[in-house]
């Protein structure tokens, strides 16, 4: 684990955060950005990168996640609007912090937003 991961200092209580759910394989904070009235972030408790690094408890760590996303959405009061799911992955991902995490957004409609308007390469 990079010593200067946010996710993982976040994680460790290193820089306070109000984490919404935490359980054996993940944790839910608020996005400190948010594109949405609710942008959570699902973060694995385990740092990697890339998904292709996920390999032990792979089926426990994907339900975990899609399990909180699904329940914070629903305490959110998103589940019946609806939300996005979006989880970058590298470079032309547009990820921006090296531990993978699933954000969770809703709250407004999202229109064409994460969807690519054209085809550059
Ligand atoms: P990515 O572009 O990697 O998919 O998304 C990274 C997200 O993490 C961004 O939406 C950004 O606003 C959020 N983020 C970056 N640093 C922090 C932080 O220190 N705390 C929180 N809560 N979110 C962060
Ligand atoms: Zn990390």
């Amino acid at each position: 684990m990079p010593e200067d991961c946010v996710f993982c200092m976040i994680r460790d209580g290193e820089i306070p955060s109000d984490i919404l759910h935490r359980d054996q394989y993940c944790f839910v904070i608020r996005d400190i950005n948010p594109v949405a009235p609710t942008h959570l972030l699902v973060i694995p408790l385990e740092h990697f990168e890339y998904l292709a690094e996920l390999v032990s408890d792979f089926d426990q760590t994907v339900a975990a996640m899609l399990s909180a996303a699904r329940d914070m959405a629903s305490a959110e009061g998103v589940s019946g609007s609806g939300y996005r799911l979006m989880l970058n992955q590298g470079r032309d991902g547009g990820q921006e912090v090296p531990h993978i995490h699933l954000h969770v957004m809703g709250g407004r409609h999202l229109g064409g937003f994460g969807i690519p308007s054209e085809r550059t390469s």
